[in-house]
């Protein structure tokens, strides 16, 4: 059977390991119905007694029709969501490989802590007073992100990464503004290789985005920022290690080039797993860094928690930083909520951040030691190094076979005449087991493939991933590309629209109709 594009679909290729079965179950992979679709209006999984004769307060906000929730016992709750649950890949459950995104170990020890009581049960609206030890943990943990930065001040409050460029971008923002230079200073430089978030945080906040060229061998050149540098310039927003695994070397003439021309060097700090213990931001000229706590100190993300993005500030921009934050009065620790009296850039958010990763992230960055964190960076670098080394006579590197940092970048020039596209190949990767890599990004690349194993993988599970890709590369250069075109095949699910999907997704649950 072929597609609309000369593909073998579902019930092509694939067919003897796509077989039917009468309950679609496949072995011990269960289909599960949607929640609506399984429960009952008249079942529940509590006895609740009839309640007393009352007189509502709510007047005409009082709900007239059923409340419509589906019912289910204990036993079929439990069911449905422990078997939803086995349908996410986790860092838990295997190798996730997902360049950019640091997805490694969260240790367990990060867990016993977040659930402490003392943690876990508090409220952000009970009195200060009352949590001086909570108060102590965000202060702990706010040294020990100056002391790795070199920094001046820290921002705890932006809740991911997207958020605290937001708050770095803001406080430039509001500095450029107290010079009197808001008017005029209007563009903001970002790199071809940059995260989608840079310029769309640009210009959420009124910045106009000038794309600044890759160099041929993937960094940003002094030369390519002076050519665009001038009085209407804000800042530059430049990833280091940059989004193609490679450390920008030039970064301390480019932080020169802005601070010159009167801008500033706003850095996003996503990769910073690379060069903790080993390069502080704060010794390179940055005026600003997000810290994504979710990766570089784990703690769970990507569907299992939420994010956490710290910014630190340089002196420069330290003035400006946002309320709520951490005064210290002799002893006493306090959070100043409001800004009068204050060039503070404002609020960012409801509360002060996020408390579970604040104690995730001490967990890990206490546990770990300044040993411990210099060996995690290290072992990144290396891991990755191992990938590239065992993988580069196979796969195209598109800017060499050099050393790379916490990522390696392949492309698809290896693939040309196969048959089989980045996409292809990495749907394959979930029929062996394996979570994709990072595909088609960065832009600057041509069919991109991005894979961080992180320093949390050892030697065995990383030379079975390497074997794994071997063998699929072996396959797509002999032709067999029925491996590839109809991937997954094993899955619960095959390809999806996932452009449709992410567009015009369907969020609310409609009955389907009855055939009377
Ligand atoms: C992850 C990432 C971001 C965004 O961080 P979130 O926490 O997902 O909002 C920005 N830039 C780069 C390079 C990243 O990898």
């Amino acid at each position: 059977m072929l597609n609309q594009q000369g593909r073998p679909t579902a019930a092509g290729a694939g067919e003897q390991s796509a077989r039917a079965t009468f309950t679609s179950n496949r072995g011990l992979q269960m289909e599960e119905a949607l929640i609506f679709e399984i429960g009952r209006r008249d079942v529940s999984g509590v006895d609740l007694d009839e309640p007393e004769a009352f007189s509502s307060r709510l007047g005409a906000h009082a709900r007239v029709g059923e409340i419509g929730l589906p019912g289910l016992s204990e036993p079929e709750t439990v069911r449905h969501y422990v078997r939803l649950s086995q349908k996410n890949y986790a860092i838990d459950s295997g190798l996730y490989p997902l360049g950019s995104c640091t997805m490694k170990h969260n240790p367990r020890l990060n867990e016993a802590m977040a659930r402490l009581p003392g943690f876990a049960d508090i409220h952000p609206l009970q009195p200060q007073s009352s949590v001086p030890g909570a108060l102590a943990l965000m202060d702990e943990l706010s040294h020990w992100l100056l002391v790795l930065t070199n920094m001046e001040a820290v921002a705890m409050s932006p809740k991911a990464g997207a958020h605290g460029e937001l708050c770095g971008m803001a406080a430039i923002k509001t500095a450029i503004d107290a010079r009197g230079e808001g008017a005029t200073r209007r563009i903001v430089l970002v790199p071809e290789s940059a995260h989608g978030t840079n310029p769309a945080t640009a210009a959420s906040i009124g910045f106009e985005v000038k794309a600044v060229p890759a160099g041929a061998d993937g960094k940003v050149h002094p030369d390519a920022v002076r050519a665009l540098m001038g009085p209407d310039v804000a800042a530059i927003m430049l990833t280091n290690p940059n989004t193609c695994g490679l450390f920008e070397t030039e970064i301390v003439e480019i932080a020169q080039i802005l601070h010159e021309g009167g801008g500033y060097f706003y850095c996003d700090g996503a990769n910073f797993n690379a060069i903790v213990g080993k390069a502080r931001p704060g010794d390179l000229g940055v005026d600003a860094m997000h810290i994504n706590l979710h990766k570089t100190f784990s703690t769970p993300h990507g569907g299992g928690g939420p994010g956490s993005g710290p910014v630190v500030l340089s002196a420069r921009l330290a003035p400006f930083a946002p309320v709520p934050f951490l005064r210290r009065d002799g002893e006493r620790l306090a959070l100043v909520e409001h800004e009068e009296g204050t060039s503070s850039l404002g609020r960012l958010t409801a509360f002060h951040g996020q408390m579970g990763m604040f104690v995730r992230a001490l967990s890990y960055i206490l546990s770990h030691g300044a040993d411990g964190l210099k060996q995690a960076s290290e072992d990144a670098v290396l891991n990755a190094n191992y990938v590239r080394a065992c993988l580069a006579d196979v796969m195209s590197l598109p800017f060499g076979n050099k050393p790379c940092m916490h990522e390696v970048l392949f492309d698809d020039s290896w693939l040309k005449d196969t048959g089989v596209t980045t996409l292809d190949f990495a749907k394959a990767m979930i029929d062996e087991g394996y979570h994709p890599m990072t595909m088609y990004f960065p832009l600057v690349v041509h069919g991109a493939m991005l894979i961080e194993p992180t320093e949390s993988e050892s030697r065995a599970a990383l030379d079975l991933f390497i074997m794994t890709l071997r063998d699929l590369a072996m396959s797509a250069l002999r032709g067999e590309t029925e491996r590839f075109i109809g991937a997954p095949y094993l899955a619960p699910r095959r390809r999806l629209d996932e452009t449709r999907a992410a567009r015009s997704p369907i969020l609310r649950w409609v009955k389907p109709m009855r055939v009377e």
